[in-house]
């Protein structure tokens, strides 16, 4: 058929949104798990900490000054995500990513070790965390779709290996890598991060390289909290050879722009979540120069950058967000918009070439003798 037999063409949401570095702990807002814990489940874990939920919600306000002080938000909410709310939590998740967040796809990074039940040993806990991925896949299946109560979004899960100490020891890291080559294997898990904080990374260096590198071998996608800070050892920039993407990096076009033609020839993406910087005090806020640099050195040098929210439920801020206020402070331009959104389609690790392509391509719609018309470019 002719395109000019074609009688009404529809433009329509040509701009879906892919979010590729979310913690499913700090994805739920404050709200929310208040609400699950203490409403819903009758517990006083929160009551007795914070009293009331003006000051629950006043804990993820408050400005921090390091990375240290803002994983202290995350070391709150993780032991609340236990097995028997996942299902709440995933269900809210991709209902707030569907209503308000336009949002196709979503890489969901959790360390399932911090969801386990604290009260038993290292090997109980251990073998706990197979059943919380099995679980929190369940509770995405159930619930994306098209139907009633359902999402129509694809969730991937990246599992997080740990940096501290005493809790997260080797063979707890370990074991994190082989559930997720196992998991990755039955196509629940599609990637392997680290995170933690960095200041630990000095003493844990060979862990961390043995461990990312087996994972690579193992055919895992990869990547790694990593120069988000001054913190991260020089050393680690050793690392890179086997990471797909890096999560922050930011201190990379600013300290070692020298590395930035190695990760164009590897394709290798910095993840860039605004409004983590600001919170943790590396940046005051969208207008620091340094800010912007990271966006024109990586323009300059051709890397890519994808842009995240690192925690839309603690920040208050939705992807969308993120986006605008890099327009309105003319960090990015109105004319580069499409790209970074589509950066994060390429550099999904949970879709096939042609996903990727239906996602970035514009998707149109026309309807020719009472007959709808889907049109994709590939
Ligand atoms: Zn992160």
């Amino acid at each position: 058929m002719n395109r000019k037999d074609i009688k009404d063409i529809f433009y329509f949401s040509k701009t879906p949104y892919a979010e590729l570095h979310l913690h499913f702990g700090g994805a739920i807002s404050p709200r929310m798990i208040w609400h699950k814990v203490t409403i819903d489940d009758c517990s006083d874990e929160l009551i007795s900490q914070f009293g009331d939920f003006y000051s629950f919600q006043h804990f993820f306000d408050e400005k921090r000054d390091s990375l240290d002080e803002y994983l202290k938000m995350h070391k709150l909410v993780e032991p609340l995500q236990t097995l028997d709310r996942l299902e709440y939590f995933i269900n809210r998740l991709m209902r707030g990513a569907y209503e308000f967040e336009n949002l196709s796809y979503i890489e969901i990074r959790h360390c399932p070790y911090s969801r386990t039940n604290k009260l038993k040993d290292e090997k109980e806990r251990i073998a706990e965390m197979r059943i919380i991925v099995l679980k929190i896949d369940e509770y995405i299946k159930k619930y994306s779709g098209s139907e009633n109560g359902k999402y129509p979004i694809i969730i991937r899960q990246i599992l997080c290996m740990h940096s501290q100490f005493p809790t997260y020891t080797a063979n707890v890291n370990s074991a994190i890598l082989d559930l997720a080559i196992e998991m990755h294997e039955l196509g629940i898990v599609h990637g392997i991060d680290i995170a933690g904080g960095e200041k630990n990374y000095t003493i844990r260096y060979d862990e961390i390289v043995n461990n990312f590198k087996r994972a690579k071998e193992q055919k895992l996608q990869t990547t790694a909290h990593i120069f988000e800070t001054e913190d991260t050892p020089d050393r680690m920039l050793e690392l890179i050879q086997y990471l797909d993407r890096i999560g922050h990096g930011i201190q990379i076009p600013l300290k070692y722009p020298s590395y930035l033609p190695y990760l164009k020839k590897r394709k290798i993406c910095l993840e860039i979540c605004p409004t983590t910087y600001f919170k943790c005090g590396t940046f005051t806020d969208y207008n620091n120069e340094n800010f912007k640099r990271i966006f024109r050195t990586c323009e300059e040098e051709d890397v890519d950058i994808v842009i995240g929210t690192d925690n839309s439920g603690m920040h208050n801020v939705r992807l969308q967000t993120e986006f605008e206020n890099l327009l309105l402070h003319e960090v990015i331009k109105y004319e580069e918009l499409n790209k970074y959104r589509q950066n994060a389609f390429e550099h999904a690790f949970g879709l096939t070439k042609v996903e990727k392509q239906i996602f970035k391509d514009d998707v149109n719609i026309s309807i020719d003798n009472g007959k709808y018309i889907l049109e994709i470019k590939i």
